[in-house]
């Protein structure tokens, strides 16, 4: 495990992960993640820390309103959120995380626009709504 840091673009939501540093990551082609062009790193929410930012986090939900869409309220950039099917842990967005210890990165697709359909009886569940 490294410490990896990240955050927002204009600075102000600023956070650490506990994380591989080779890390997989899942590209989700759900509305909101192929609007957004997230890559999910799935972590427990014990490896996770919010440096600061906690004061211009917003919060959009919708559709089951499981999933907690934080993004910051300055720049708009979502660099972390609560996902649907993880709401004990979090979603980083891999694509918010600083330079330097990401040795490699993995992506590995997942087909949530479809998920509903693709697994009846709700075995898993989608990263979103
Ligand atoms: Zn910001």
């Amino acid at each position: 495990m490294v410490r990896h840091t990240g955050g927002c673009h204009c600075g102000a939501v600023r956070f650490e992960v506990q994380a591989p540093a080779r890390i997989e990551v899942t590209e989700c082609d759900c509305s909101i993640c192929s609007k957004t062009g997230y890559l999910h790193l799935i972590v427990p929410k014990s490896r996770f820390k919010l440096l600061s930012g906690e004061d211009v986090l917003s919060t959009y939900e919708f559709n089951t309103r499981t999933a907690r869409h934080l993004f910051c309220s300055v720049c708009g950039i979502k660099s972390f959120y609560v996902p649907r099917s993880h709401p004990d842990g979090f979603s980083v967005n891999a694509r918010c995380l600083d330079e330097g210890t990401v040795e490699a990165m993995s992506v590995k697709a997942l087909d949530g626009k479809n998920w509903e359909r693709s697994h009846p009886g709700g075995r898993g569940k989608p990263l979103e709504e």
